[in-house]
C-alpha cells in the first residue's frame, strides 16, 4: 500500500512530501521536479514539497482512467453513488482538519473554510442520490406497438481542471457529478492549494474509487493542464479559473470537438435602492465584498447606489469595514485573512493606483501591515466613492478586497450600469419594493440573483454560473451539472414483428 507522502527525493527539510495518485497508486513524477505550498498567511510556514508533474505524467493518469471507465461504467449507478455517500460522510468526519489545512493554505478564515467542506459534503450527498436517479425520459412513440425512451450515457474521461479560491468545494462540484454518471477523472487542481487536493484525494481513495476512476496530477497549469485538455482521449474538459486561461483552454479543445465546461470570472453588482433597509444592505455588502478577501468568483466588487441613499451608506460601509480585523483565518477573531499570494497583493495595488484616478478613496488602499501581519500578503479592505460605471475598476475582476461605489440617479440607471460588463455571474438588489425586486429577477443579465442578500452564498442543489464571458452556458451544481458529464442516448424498441418507419405516411394501419 502507497501512501500521499513521500520520504524520498527533495525533501531537504521536515516538511513532507506529497505524490501524484495515479492508477489507485501514490506515485513520484516522472521528472523527480517538486515545489513548495506555503501558508499565505505566514510564509515562514512550509506546508510541503509537491510532485511538479508534466505532459507524461497527464499521459499515464489519462491511460489509467480510460482503463478504469471500461468498468466504472458497467458499475450499477446506485453502487457508484454508495461511494459518493461514503466519500461525503468521511468528509464530514474529517470536516475540522480538512477546513484548518486549507484555511492554512490560501488563507480564508475557518468560518469559510468549514464552509467549503461543507459544499464539498452537500454535492456528495446529492449526487449520491442521483445515482438512483439518473433520470431519461420514456415518452409514447408514434407508432403502434413500439417504445421510446432516452438515457443518459457516460463520455469517458473528464479533465477536471480547477482554481484555489474553493479548493475542495470546487473539485467536489466537477468530480461527484463525473464520476456518478459513469465517467472517470483526472485532477489537476491549482499549484497554490495541491495540499486541498491531496487531502481530499485520500479521501476518495478511502471511500473505495476502484483504482484509476479518480487521479490526481498536481503540477504547473500549462504544462500538466495543456497536456489533459490536448488528449485525444480526454472527453470532457471542465475548468473553473480566469476568463484569459478558460478562452485558452476552450480554444485547444474545440480542435476535437471536446465537450468543455467554463466557469470563468465575474464583476458582480449590489443595486441599493433609495428604500432599501440600509444596515441589511450594509451586512450583505460587506461579506460579499470581504469575504474570502474578495476573491471570489461571486465578490461583490461594485455597488450601485441610489443618489439619496449614497452618504449614509457610504457612512456605514466606512466605519464597518476599518473594523475589520485582518489576521491568521485560524484565529477566531479574524474577519479578514490574507489574499492567497504575492503577486495577488501586487494586482489589488495596482488596481488601486487605477482607483485612485478614477474615484476617491474612502478607507484602505494600501498593503496591510502590523504585528503578526508581516510575513503574509495581507491588504486593507479598500472602499472608492465616486467612481462611473465605465471605469477600469468598475470594469475589470480585480479579485481582492477593493470595493467602487457607484451613484446612479434611478432604477433604470441602474439596471444598465449593473449590466455594463462584460461579466455576468451574480447580481443582487436591496429594496423593500416587491415590484422592482422582481423587475430586477427579469432584469439582471447574470446567472444568479439574490434579493435582499448579498452576491454569494449559492446552494448545491441549485444551478450555478453566469452569462457572457463569465462562462460557456453550462452550469454546474444542481441537475443540470449533469449536462455537462452526460450525453442523451435515444432507444426505440419496436415490438410489431414488422418494419415500420417513423415519418412515412403510407403506413399500412
Ligand atoms: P487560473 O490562473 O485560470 O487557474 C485555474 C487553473 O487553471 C489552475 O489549476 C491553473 O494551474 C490552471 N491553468 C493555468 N494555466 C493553464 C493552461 N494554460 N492550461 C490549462 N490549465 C491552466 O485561475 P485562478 O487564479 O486559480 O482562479 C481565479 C479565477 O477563477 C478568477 O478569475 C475567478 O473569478 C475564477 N473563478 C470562477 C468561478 C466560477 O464559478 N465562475 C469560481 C471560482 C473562481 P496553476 O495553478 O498550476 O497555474
Amino acid at each position: 500500500m502507497t501512501t500521499a507522502t513521500s520520504t524520498s527525493g527533495a525533501e531537504a527539510t521536515a516538511a513532507p512530501t506529497f505524490r501524484l495518485f495515479i492508477g489507485g497508486e501514490w506515485v513520484d513524477s516522472t521528472s523527480g521536479r517538486t515545489f513548495e505550498s506555503r501558508n499565505p498567511a505566514d510564509t515562514r510556514d512550509l506546508i510541503g514539497h509537491f510532485q511538479a508533474g508534466d505532459a507524461a505524467d497527464a499521459a499515464r493518469a489519462i491511460r489509467a482512467a480510460e482503463v478504469a471507465f471500461q468498468t466504472w461504467r458497467r458499475t450499477p449507478a446506485p453502487k457508484r453513488g454508495e461511494i459518493l455517500y461514503a466519500f461525503g460522510a468521511l468528509m464530514a468526519e474529517h470536516k475540522e482538519r480538512l477546513a484548518r489545512a486549507m484555511t492554512r493554505e490560501m488563507g480564508k478564515v475557518l468560518a469559510e473554510t468549514r464552509g467549503d467542506v461543507q459544499e464539498g459534503i452537500d454535492i456528495a450527498f446529492l449526487m449520491a442520490g442521483e445515482g438512483r436517479r439518473l433520470f431519461g425520459d420514456t415518452t409514447p412513440s408514434e407508432l403502434p406497438d413500439k417504445w421510446a425512451m432516452s438515457v443518459r450515457e457516460p463520455l469517458g474521461m473528464a479533465a477536471i481542471v480547477t482554481p484555489w479560491n474553493f479548493p475542495m468545494a470546487i473539485p467536489c462540484w466537477k468530480m461527484m457529478p463525473a464520476l456518478v454518471a459513469g465517467n472517470t477523472v483526472v485532477l489537476k487542481p491549482s499549484s497554490d492549494t495541491p495540499h486541498c487536493a491531496t487531502l481530499l484525494v485520500e479521501l476518495m481513495a478511502e471511500a473505495g474509487f476502484p483504482p484509476g476512476t479518480v487521479n490526481l496530477v498536481t503540477g504547473p497549469g500549462p504544462e500538466v493542464g495543456d497536456a489533459l485538455v490536448a488528449s485525444p482521449d480526454t472527453q470532457i474538459v471542465s475548468f473553473t479559473g480566469n476568463t484569459q486561461t478558460g478562452k485558452r483552454i476552450a480554444s485547444i479543445a474545440a480542435r476535437r470537438l471536446k465537450r468543455v465546461s467554463l466557469e470563468l470570472g465575474g464583476k458582480n453588482g449590489i443595486v441599493v435602492l433609495a428604500d432599501a433597509d440600509l444596515d441589511l444592505a450594509t451586512d450583505g455588502i460587506l461579506w460579499s465584498a470581504f469575504g474570502t478577501t474578495g476573491q471570489r468568483c461571486t465578490a461583490c466588487s461594485r455597488v450601485i447606489v441610489e443618489a439619496p441613499v449614497v452618504e449614509p451608506l457610504l457612512e456605514r460601509l466606512e466605519r464597518r469595514a476599518r473594523a475589520l480585523r485582518l489576521g491568521s483565518g485560524l484565529d477566531v477573531t479574524t474577519d479578514v485573512g490574507p489574499l492567497v499570494n504575492g503577486g495577488a497583493v501586487d494586482k489589488v495595488a495596482s488596481y488601486v493606483e487605477v482607483g485612485r484616478r478614477d474615484g476617491e478613496l474612502v478607507t484602505g488602499g494600501s498593503r496591510a501591515t502590523g504585528p503578526g501581519l508581516e510575513h503574509g500578503y495581507y491588504f486593507e479592505p479598500t472602499i472608492f466613492a465616486g467612481v462611473k460605471p465605465m471605469d477600469v475598476i468598475a470594469q475589470e475582476e480585480i479579485f481582492g478586497p477593493v470595493l467602487s461605489v457607484v451613484p446612479v440617479p434611478d432604477y433604470p440607471a441602474a439596471v444598465t450600469a449593473l449590466n455594463q460588463t462584460r461579466y455576468g455571474l451574480s447580481s443582487a438588489i436591496f429594496t423593500r419594493d416587491a415590484n422592482t425586486a422582481f423587475r430586477a429577477m427579469r432584469d439582471f443579465e447574470t446567472g444568479i440573483v439574490y434579493v435582499n442578500a448579498g452576491t454569494i452564498g449559492a446552494e448545491t442543489h441549485l444551478p450555478f454560473g453566469g452569462t457572457k464571458d463569465t462562462g460557456n452556458g453550462h452550469r454546474e451544481a444542481g441537475h443540470a451539472a449533469l449536462d455537462t458529464y452526460t450525453e442523451w442516448k435515444s432507444i426505440y424498441v419496436d415490438f410489431s414483428g414488422r418494419l415500420q418507419r417513423a415519418q412515412i405516411d403510407n403506413q399500412p394501419d
